[in-house]
C-alpha cells in the first residue's frame, strides 16, 4: 500500500494485531445477472441484461467485503467474460492469497499480479472486495484509506446508447427535468457516420438545455473518418471525442489529435501505466478516462490518476456500467484525488431495473454523492441477490 495509507491503517489499528484480525478466510465468487431498462448499443456490441461478477472476502473477525467485476456484454470491450473471471478468482487468485491479511492490500494487489497476468476486472473486484473489508474492520470510509475524501459529490453524465434518436431526445430531456444529469455521452460507430451525425442533430436540437456532450465511439472509426467528421461535431459542440480509433493505433490518435479543436479521451489504448504515459507523450489524448478494470485494483487506479496528469492529460471518471458497489469504490479513489477535470460518468445503478444493495448510490442535482459509512457504504440485500444470482 502506498506509504500514507500504510500509515492511515496504522493509526487507526494502534494496539490491535490487524494482520490476524483480518487474515483472509474465505473469497467467493457469484455471476450475476441484472436486466437493464433498456438495451445498451456499442460500436461492436449489446445487451439489455448486464452480467457481473460479485466477490466476497470474508476476513478471520467475520467482517466481509464486497467487490465487483464489470464487463460489457461478455469478452468483447476486453478480453474477460463473467465466466473467465469466476474461474480465475476461484483457481487463481484465492489460493495465491491464502496466508495473505487485508490489513495489506499492496501485498494481496502483488500475490494476484504474480498468480494471473492481466485479468483486471477479476483482481480489481477482489482488491475492492480486500479494501472495503479492512476499512469495515477499521470503522472508516474507504476514502480515508486513500488519504481522504477531498469531495462528497462528484458531477455524473448520462450515456445514451439505445442507437434510436427520438427516444434519446426523450430520455436525455427526462434526465436534464429531473435534475439528475446536464451532460451526456453519446455512443457512436454502430451505425454510419453519416447516420451517426443525424443522431446527433437531432439530440442537439431536441434537448437545448443540455450542458456538455461527449461521443464516445469505441474504437469504431478510420482517421479519414475522423477528418471527415471532425467539422460536424465541432459544428455541434462536442466538447470531447472519446477512443475513435482502435485502442494500438497510438500514431493516429496522435495525428488526429494534432489537428482537431475538440479534445481527444483515451480509453481502450491504455490499461497499463507505461501505455497511459505513452499515450499523453506522444499526444493521443489530452484527456484519459480512469477505470478499475483498465487499471486492475484501486492503489492503481490513483496511480494511473497521477500518471496520466504528468503526461498531461485532464482526468475523467469512467465506468463500465458497474452497479452501486462498483461505482462505489470507484468514486472512493475519484475522491480522494487532487483534481477531476471532467467529472465522472457512473450512471451504471440507474440502468438497472432493480440493484442488490439495500443503500443504492444518490443521483441529485446533477451530481452523484459519496456514500457515508465505513467500507463502500453500501450493503447487500440478500434476497435479491439470491434472485439475481444467474444460473450456470
Ligand atoms: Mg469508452
Amino acid at each position: 500500500m502506498a506509504h500514507t495509507a500504510a500509515q492511515i491503517v496504522e493509526t487507526l489499528a494502534a494496539g490491535r494485531d490487524l494482520a490476524r484480525e483480518t487474515a483472509i478466510r474465505e473469497i467467493r465468487a457469484d455471476i450475476l445477472a441484472l436486466p437493464s431498462i433498456r438495451k445498451h448499443r456499442l460500436s461492436n456490441t449489446e445487451f439489455s441484461t448486464r452480467e457481473f461478477v460479485l466477490v466476497r472476502v470474508r476476513l478471520e473477525n467475520g467482517i466481509e467485503g464486497i467487490g465487483e467485476a464489470a464487463v460489457l456484454g461478455g469478452p468483447r470491450w476486453a478480453e474477460e467474460s463473467v465466466e473467465s473471471i469466476q474461474s480465475v478468482i476461484m483457481r487463481y487468485l484465492a489460493p495465491a492469497l491464502e496466508g495473505c491479511s487485508a490489513s495489506n492490500p499492496a501485498e494481496a494487489a502483488a500475490r494476484m499480479g504474480r498468480a494471473a497476468f492481466r485479468n483486471n476486472s477479476a483482481k480489481g473486484a477482489v482488491e475492492t472486495a480486500i479494501f472495503d473489508a479492512l476499512a469495515r474492520t477499521l470503522d472508516v470510509p474507504l476514502a480515508t484509506l486513500f488519504g481522504g475524501a477531498l469531495r462528497s459529490r462528484v458531477p455524473v453524465l448520462w450515456a445514451l446508447a439505445s442507437g434510436d434518436a427520438d427516444q434519446e431526445v426523450a430520455e436525455a430531456q427526462d434526465k436534464l427535468d429531473r435534475r439528475e444529469h446536464r451532460d451526456f455521452k453519446i455512443k457512436l460507430g454502430f451505425a454510419s457516420p453519416e447516420e451517426d451525425m443525424r443522431r446527433l442533430t437531432r439530440l442537439r436540437e431536441g434537448v437545448p438545455g443540455m450542458r456538455r456532450l461527449v461521443v464516445d465511439v469505441n474504437q469504431g472509426w478510420t482517421e479519414a473518418s475522423c477528418r471527415r467528421y471532425l467539422p460536424h461535431l465541432q459544428e455541434l459542440g462536442v466538447d470531447l471525442i472519446e477512443q475513435p480509433l482502435p485502442g494500438d493505433d497510438f500514431e493516429g490518435m496522435a495525428r488526429v489529435a494534432a489537428h482537431s479543436p475538440i479534445p481527444l479521451m483515451v480509453d481502450e489504448a491504455a490499461f497499463t501505466h507505461r501505455e497511459i504515459a505513452r499515450a499523453g507523450n506522444m499526444g493521443c489524448g489530452s484527456v484519459y478516462s480512469l477505470k478499475l478494470v483498465k487499471s486492475g485494483g484501486l492503489l492503481a487506479l490513483g496511480q494511473a490518476a497521477h500518471v496520466a496528469e504528468a503526461a498531461g492529460m485532464e482526468l475523467y471518471g469512467g465506468c463500465l456500467l458497474e452497479g452501486s458497489i462498483g461505482a462505489a469504490a470507484h468514486l472512493a479513489v475519484f475522491a480522494s484525488l487532487p483534481r477531476l477535470h471532467w467529472g465522472c460518468e457512473h450512471f451504471g445503478p440507474r440502468l438497472h431495473v432493480s440493484e442488490i444493495v439495500r443503500d443504492p448510490l444518490k443521483f441529485e442535482n446533477f451530481e452523484l454523492c459519496l456514500p457515508e459509512g465505513p467500507g463502500l457504504g453500501v450493503h447487500l440485500d440478500e434476497d435479491r441477490l439470491r434472485e439475481a444470482v444467474r444460473a450456470a
